[in-house]
C-alpha cells in the first residue's frame, strides 16, 4: 500500500528544469495535493511564476507547537538514460531497494513524512502539533520562486521549527542529525593577454602567456600543505568545538571509505585536521574549471589571447560570501602579473548554516531518531554541501531547520540508478510520527 503510493509518485517525470515536462510537473503537484487532502489535511496548490507550491495543514490550535515540514516533488533529469538498469520513471523493487529517479531525492523522503501523518491521523484522529507541509517544485533548479513565496505567505507559514528530510545518513542504519551546512561563494576570473591568439614562435618570450599567468595566480590560492593562502580568509572561521571533533572521530566513516568512494590515489587537505573536519568544519577554495588555448588533437604553437578559471569557495560559520569574495578579489588583483589584464566576475553565494543540536528542538529531534532507529546512537554531523533554502527559511521566517536525512551514501541521487531502500522509507514513516510527538513535548 505504502509502496504502491510511492511508485505512483515516482512515475511522474517531474523534471523541473525541462520545459517539455512542465505538464508532468503540474500533474505531480495535483496528485500530491489530492493525497494530502485524502488523509484529511487542508491542501492547496499555489501557482508561482515557475512551478507550483503545494501547501497543506491540519487545523491549528493555540498552545501547541507549529511544525513546518519542507520537501520537494521535482526531480533531476534522468540522463544518461542508457546507464540505468531499469527505466528511471518506471520504479522497480530489487532486493528490498526501490530504483527510480526521485526515489531518495526527494519523493521517497517527503512521502514518508506524509504517510507518517496519515498513520497518526488514522490511529489517533489528530496530530500532536499544528502542522504545515510546504512542498515545492523548483528545488532542483535553485528554488527560484520560493523566497518570494515565503515572504508573500509569511503569516500563514509562521512556525516554531522546520523539519526537512533531504540530507544523508552517515552509514546504513545510523540515524543522522545534520546540524550544519557549508555555504558557497562563486567567482570567475579571466586573464587577458594580446588582442588575438599569437604565433608562439614569433611572439613567445616577449609577450606574457595568459595561461601561464593564470596557473601562477591559481597556485597562490593555497600553501603546499593545503591551507588557503588568501589573506584574512580564516579570520571569521568559527573553530571546531571539542565535542564535535570528539564525536566525529567515532563515526563509522573513515579515510578508507572516502578513498574507496572517490577512487583518489590518496587523500589531501588542510594540515592539522581529519578528513571529516576538512569536509564539514573547514572552508575551502576550489578550482572547478580551467581553460584557454588550444584543446584539440595534435600540436598548435599558439600563445593564447586569454585563459579563464571558475572558482568556488565552501564557507563555514561565520564567513559570508560577500566578505570572502572581497578578500579573494583583492588577493587576485594584488597577485596578478602586470603584463596581463584581469577580469573578475562574481557568481552566486549562499551563507553557511549551523544550529545547536543540543537546543530544545535539537534534543527532541535526537529522541525522535533514537525511537525510529532503536538501539542506535545518533550521529551528529555537518555536511560539506549547501542547501540555500535553509538560510532563506531562517532569514524570512526566522526559524531553525532540523535536517533529518534518510539518504544513504550510495543512493545515486542525481545520477543513474537512483535508489532508496524500503527499510529507509519505512523508517521515515516512523520517524515522522516520533518527531511530531517529541516536538509536541517541547511545548
Ligand atoms: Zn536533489
Amino acid at each position: 500500500m505504502h509502496l504502491d503510493l510511492l511508485f505512483d509518485f515516482l512515475r511522474f517525470p517531474s523534471v523541473s528544469t525541462d520545459p517539455a515536462r512542465k505538464g508532468a510537473v503540474a500533474s505531480c503537484a495535483d496528485w500530491l495535493r489530492s493525497r494530502l487532502a485524502e488523509i484529511g489535511l487542508d491542501a492547496a496548490i499555489h501557482p508561482t511564476e515557475g512551478h507550483p507550491v503545494v501547501l497543506a495543514r491540519n487545523e491549528h490550535r493555540p498552545g501547541r507547537r507549529t511544525v513546518l515540514i519542507y520537501g520537494h516533488y521535482d526531480v533531476q533529469p534522468e540522463d544518461p538514460v542508457a546507464e540505468w538498469t531499469s527505466k528511471p520513471f518506471e520504479p522497480e523493487l530489487r532486493n528490498g531497494v526501490i530504483y527510480a529517479r526521485g526515489a531518495t531525492d526527494n519523493k521517497g523522503q517527503i512521502l514518508a513524512h506524509i504517510l507518517g501523518v496519515a498513520e497518526t491521523l488514522k490511529a489517533k484522529g489528530e496530530l500532536p502539533v499544528n502542522l504545515i507541509f510546504l512542498i515545492e517544485g523548483e528545488e532542483e533548479i535553485g528554488s527560484t520562486h520560493l523566497e518570494a513565496f515565503l515572504a508573500e505567505h509569511k503569516s500563514e507559514l509562521q512556525c516554531d521549527v522546520i523539519a526537512v528530510s533531504d540530507t544523508g545518513m552517515v552509514a546504513p542504519g545510523v540515524p543522522t542529525f545534520t546540524y550544519g551546512l557549508r555555504g558557497i561563494a562563486a567567482l570567475e576570473l579571466r586573464v587577458a593577454g594580446p588582442k588575438t591568439d599569437l604565433h608562439s614562435g614569433i611572439y613567445g618570450g616577449a609577450v606574457m602567456n595568459p595561461a601561464t599567468a593564470l596557473a601562477r595566480l591559481l597556485a597562490t590560492l593555497h600553501t603546499a600543505d593545503g591551507q588557503v593562502a588568501i589573506p584574512g580568509f580564516y579570520e571569521k572561521v568559527r573553530p571546531l568545538e571539542a565535542w564535535e571533533r570528539e564525536s566525529w572521530s567515532k563515526l563509522p566513516c573513515d579515510d578508507e571509505m572516502i578513498l574507496s568512494v572517490t577512487g583518489a590515489p590518496a587523500l589531501f587537505g588542510e594540515a592539522g585536521y581529519t578528513s571529516l573536519e576538512r569536509l564539514w568544519g573547514r572552508p575551502t577554495a576550489e578550482v572547478n574549471g580551467i581553460g584557454g588555448g588550444f584543446q584539440g588533437v595534435g600540436t598548435k604553437t599558439v600563445l593564447p589571447r586569454e585563459a579563464f578559471a571558475k572558482l568556488t569557495f565552501r564557507l563555514v560559520p561565520d564567513q559570508t560570501p560577500d566578505e570572502v569574495l572581497d578578500g579573494v578579489s583583492a588577493h587576485l588583483r594584488a597577485a596578478s602579473p602586470a603584463a596581463v589584464g584581469l577580469e573578475i566576475q562574481r557568481g552566486h553565494g549562499g551563507e553557511p548554516y549551523i544550529t545547536d543540536p543540543h537546543s530544545e528542538f535539537g534534543k527532541a529531534a535526537q529522541r525522535a531518531l533514537v525511537r525510529a532507529f532503536p538501539g542506535k546512537d545518533v550521529a551528529l554531523i555537518r555536511e560539506g554541501g549547501s542547501i540555500p533554502i535553509i538560510n532563506t527559511f531562517k532569514r524570512v521566517l526566522g526559524v531553525d531547520t532540523l535536517l533529518l536525512g534518510l539518504a544513504l551514501p550510495d543512493c545515486a541521487a542525481h545520477g543513474p540508478n537512483e535508489n532508496f531502500p524500503v527499510a529507509n522509507f519505512e523508517a521515515g514513516i516512523l520517524l515522522n510520527q516520533t518527531l511530531l510527538e517529541e516536538l509536541a513535548r517541547t511545548a
